[in-house]
């Protein structure tokens, strides 16, 4: 379906055309006529799908032009690094019209936030904490609020924000359209759902379209300690050999490496670097300038290859990604779904490779498990027989000799 055909106005349908978007994905074609009609809508699809353009065009439409702004769109989001782009996404559609649109969160100082709240709002983009904050301190006026949305609302809890949510609402008048996505529905999420939303429209986009269909996985299984230099050479000759720095900046082929610890990912970082590459590295240490620095560099192409944690890159919208690696499996089956949803995002086709060593398997089996398929095996001059056959040895956790502690909570 085309935009133009939802009836949506026509600076908003131009500035779409100027994204580069001619064509709406499933979600956005099912979800904006109901949101334009003024229902509730519950949405669960999954990453990549594009949510973001699905509630925001129909709000942009929505909320007229004021001479004097007030807040009539909320967004809730779970991180400061979506609440960004959500942000980013407003103005690109809505750069023909007056709307201003402001972005909270915290992590940062208040006061460019405190400087966009008193130039005004019409839609305000927020994550939960920096709202309750600034609207405590009487910063922020919810009183107009037509249009609330709860974005990535499985994350949203599982992040511990249900009581923030909670409150945010009662700070709403309760004559609102609610608007919440979900790329997956838990009982939380159920829960949560039956207590906001009024009679809504459900919509679900492919539940079983695992990323699959959209990505091409690889496993390679190798030694633990060979993995550095599989992922090595394979970024030597896709990334950094001269058949891809020959291509103009904006068609360079990029990669993520994703890691499952924080000293994980600064460690291959620093490998990364001494075997002549040029890899960036986000992770929940990182300061919030440091991280959004990075992936603008990702993002524009001047680095080609950004080393992550699972957390770090939560929802991170990379338009463009050709490989994924897995330079460890998850320690949730989930993540790695998350992970290889990185690519192969909006209709393109993406790759993903993943390590596993022996201590491994049991993690491998349990990705496998979720995708109810197994991960085609790739052959590199490092692989090793993997026979699946064999049962994974789990660990005896005391006899460890090497690690007499225990590991310290908040890896990420
Ligand atoms: P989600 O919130 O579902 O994870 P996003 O809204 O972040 O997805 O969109 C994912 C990617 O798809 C973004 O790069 C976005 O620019 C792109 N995109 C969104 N809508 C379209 C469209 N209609 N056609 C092509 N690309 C799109
Ligand atoms: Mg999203």
């Amino acid at each position: 379906m085309r935009f133009k055909e939802f009836g949506i106005k026509k600076d908003i349908v131009n500035a779409v055309r100027k994204a580069g978007y001619e064509e709406t994905t499933p979600i956005q074609e099912q979800a904006i006529p109901p949101i334009m009609e003024g229902r509730d809508v519950l949405g669960l699809a999954q990453t990549g799908t594009g949510k973001t353009a699905a509630f925001a065009l129909p709000i942009l439409n929505g909320v007229e032009f004021r001479k004097r702004p007030r807040v009539r769109a909320l967004i809730l989001t779970p991180t400061r690094e979506l609440a960004i782009q959500i942000f980013d996404n407003f103005k690109k559609y809505g750069r023909y019209l007056d709307l201003r649109t402001a972005c909270l969160y915290g992590g940062a100082k208040k006061g460019k936030q405190l400087e966009q709240l008193k130039r005004g709002a019409d839609i305000l983009v927020a994550t939960p904490g920096r709202l309750i904050d600034l609207y405590q301190e009487g910063m922020v006026d919810l009183n107009s609020v037509e249009y609330f949305v709860l974005d990535e609302a499985d994350r949203m809890l599982d992040m511990g924000f249900l009581p923030d949510v909670k409150k945010i609402n009662e700070y709403i008048p309760p004559k609102r359209q609610m608007i919440m996505f979900s790329a997956t529905m838990g009982r939380d999420v159920e829960k949560l759902a039956d207590k906001l939303l009024r009679d809504p429209v459900k919509i679900q986009v492919d539940p079983e379209n695992r990323p699959a269909d959209t990505v091409d996985q690889h496993l390679i299984y190798c030694k633990g300690e060979d993995k550095d230099q599989v992922l090595i050479s394979f970024l030597q000759t896709e990334i950094a050999g001269p058949d891809n720095q020959d291509l103009p900046r904006k068609e360079r082929k990029n990669a993520i490496v994703f890691t499952r610890t924080k000293r994980g990912a600064d460690r291959l970082d620093k490998a990364l670097k001494k075997a002549g590459l040029n890899p960036a590295c986000i992770h929940g240490d990182k300061t919030q300038g440091q991280r959004k620095d990075t992936l603008d560099r990702f993002r524009t192409g001047q680095m080609l290859i950004l080393v992550a944690t699972d957390v770090a890159a939560r929802g991170l919208d990379i338009p463009k990604l050709n490989f994924v690696f897995n330079y460890d499996l998850p320690d949730e089956a989930d993540n790695y779904i998350h992970r290889i949803g990185r690519t192969g995002r909006a209709g393109q086709r993406g790759n993903s490779y993943t390590l596993c060593c022996q201590d491994e398997l049991d993690r491998l089996y349990q990705v496998e498990k979720l995708l109810g398929e197994q991960i085609p095996e790739f052959e590199t001059p490092c692989s090793e027989v993997l026979d699946r056959s064999i049962k994974p040895q789990v660990k005896e956790k005391k006899k460890t000799e090497r690690k007499p502690y225990r590991r310290k909570r908040g890896r990420y």
